[in-house]
């Protein structure tokens, strides 16, 4: 249907860093860009900085693109309409790159886009029942329930970051206090272990680096792992899910992550037992190959046609 050489854009806006990638048919990024999201310089900043990367890394050689941005969106009209983390409002992201690439664009939510890869190529694949977690800046989930994605009457499902863990604890960006999201996101343990030890880290991985021989550090990451395990319990009891993917920049904490959460979910669900909790498989790709897809779709596709079977 497509011309076999042709190539879609992915670009994956996440509140620490843009990442785009040019992809063949089989999910294979040709060339990558990274860069930091220029949070500090305002929205606008932000913005423009999507729209270069995009330009840069394309020299018009794509037959489609997509970019997923955190945040609630409107995806009818491929407009990004708030993110807490980036701080901007109404941005007609989808037509602005569309007019800049000259080619279709589809627009979604990073998470929604991280939870379609997960579903389509990765460990929630054929799974009726699944939550697909992705913790980095924030925490979201995406949940699929009875075979059907579960979105809710106003799009907002799939929030977890936000289910209050601690009532009265911590304030929230969002507002509300005790958010799973202000003990167990990426920029949450940054944030608290600064708070208690008066040391800045550069990020996440700095502080799993010192675990096991910085009292602080374990502590903040233990409380981490208390919320998800409370917030998943919560899940376990609505939902009956029987595979929860762990995904997001956090993922890379690997057993340390994935080990306690399920020893933490275990040791509160007394009477019932505890779903399957495994790592993404596709870890921080997830996000861009979700938008792969979607660029794939647009272009006439049915996604990465020649994606590697797992051996
Ligand atoms: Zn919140």
């Amino acid at each position: 249907m497509t011309n076999p050489a042709a190539t879609v854009l992915a670009v994956d806006v996440g509140g620490t860093s843009i990442k785009a990638s040019v992809l063949d048919d089989a999910g294979q990024p040709l060339r990558t860009d990274v860069r930091r999201t220029p949070v500090d310089e305002g929205p606008d900043a932000v913005v423009a900085a999507v729209r270069r990367t995009a330009l840069d890394l394309t020299d018009g050689a794509v037959v489609a693109a997509a970019v997923v941005v955190p945040g609630s969106v409107d995806v009818a009209t491929g407009t990004a309409t708030y993110s807490v983390n980036i701080g901007w409002h109404d941005v007609p992201l989808r037509d602005l790159v569309a007019r800049d690439l000259g080619v279709p664009v589809a627009f979604g939510h990073d998470v929604g886009a991280a939870g379609l890869a997960e579903r389509t190529l990765g460990a929630a694949l054929g799974v009726t029942d699944s939550l697909v977690l992705v913790i980095g800046t924030g925490v979201a989930g995406v949940a699929v329930s009875g075979g059907a994605l579960v979105q809710g009457a106003t799009g907002l499902a799939g929030e977890i970051g936000h289910i209050p863990v601690h009532p009265g604890g911590e304030r929230c960006a969002c507002g509300q206090l005790g958010c799973l999201e202000t003990y167990a996101s990426a920029g949450a343990l940054v944030r608290r272990y600064a708070a208690r030890s008066g040391r800045d880290l550069a990020g996440a991985d700095e502080l799993l680096a010192i675990l096991d021989t910085d009292d602080v550090a374990g502590a903040v990451w233990s409380e981490a792992v208390e919320a998800l395990s409370i917030a998943l319990t919560t899940y376990a009891m609505l939902f009956d899910p029987s595979v929860v993917v762990l995904g997001g920049g956090l993922a890379d904490a690997g057993s340390c992550l994935v080990d306690g959460v399920r020893e933490g979910v275990a040791s509160m669900l007394v009477w019932r037992s505890t779903p399957q909790i495994v790592l993404s498989p596709l870890g921080r790709r997830a996000g861009q190959l979700g938008a792969g897809l979607q660029a794939w779709q647009l272009a006439g596709s049915d996604g990465f046609v020649n994606w590697p079977e797992p051996a």
